[in-house]
């Protein structure tokens, strides 16, 4: 279901733009409003949450498709942690496709998908990781970085059961927004990937704002 949001960006309290390839970590309260853009399209946006009251809580992939009984997100999908607790809520969504089970690109995947020498080439788990060694405040390490979700991307399951890379269902501007139901930290990687078309083999900038007290 397709859905657009009511707040106007002249409003929001906080803006900021991801460049290509790099990544995004940022508190937003409870009750404030994100808005993931995809400015120029065809771009991916991997995401973790994790409570700020608790950062061993965090986002998780199988409590939310098994809660919602559904793979992919969109308006209405309430996204839980490991503890069954909602974190989030979409509120608004202009692209109607959200994957869960792709995960992060990492070198070790690149050197698995496509070749032995992509092994160099940088990717989101890289990203991540510098996220974590850039922000030691949060305590998060490396066992941290659970199951992602890839905002925008489009992984569609075959009638075989498996999965495929798609060309994206977003384009130039198209965004998600969540409402948040607890204080949570939020970690993007806006994905470098060059070898498969999640963001049309030309990383993007992404978008993102805040609204509410
Ligand atoms: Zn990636």
């Amino acid at each position: 279901m397709l859905k657009e949001s009511a707040l106007s960006p002249a409003d929001a309290v906080y803006r900021a733009t991801i460049p290509a390839g790099d990544y995004w970590m940022h508190v937003v309260k409870a009750g404030q409003t994100l808005r993931i853009v995809d400015s120029d399209g065809n771009q991916a946006a991997d995401t973790l949450f994790y409570a700020a009251a608790d950062p061993a809580e965090r986002y998780s992939a199988s409590d939310t498709i098994r809660e919602q009984g559904n793979v992919y997100l969109g308006v209405g999908s309430v996204l839980m942690s490991q503890d069954c607790n909602p974190m989030l809520e979409i509120v608004a969504d202009t692209v109607g496709r959200h994957d869960t089970l792709g995960g992060a690109c990492a070198t070790e995947s690149n050197t698995v998908r496509y070749a032995l020498d992509k092994k160099t080439m940088h990717a989101c788990r890289d990203s991540y990781l510098l996220a974590l060694a850039e922000n030691d405040q949060y305590g998060l390490t490396k066992r941290d970085l659970a199951h992602n979700i890839n905002f925008f991307m489009n992984v569609p399951i075959t009638s075989e059961g498996g999965l495929t890379f798609a060309d994206g269902m977003s384009g130039p501007g198209k965004y998600v927004e969540m409402r948040a139901l607890m204080d949570v930290i939020v970690l993007i990687s806006n994905c470098p990937q060059l070898n498969n078309p999640c963001n049309a083999y030309n990383p993007t900038p992404v978008e993102v704002l805040v609204w509410g007290e």
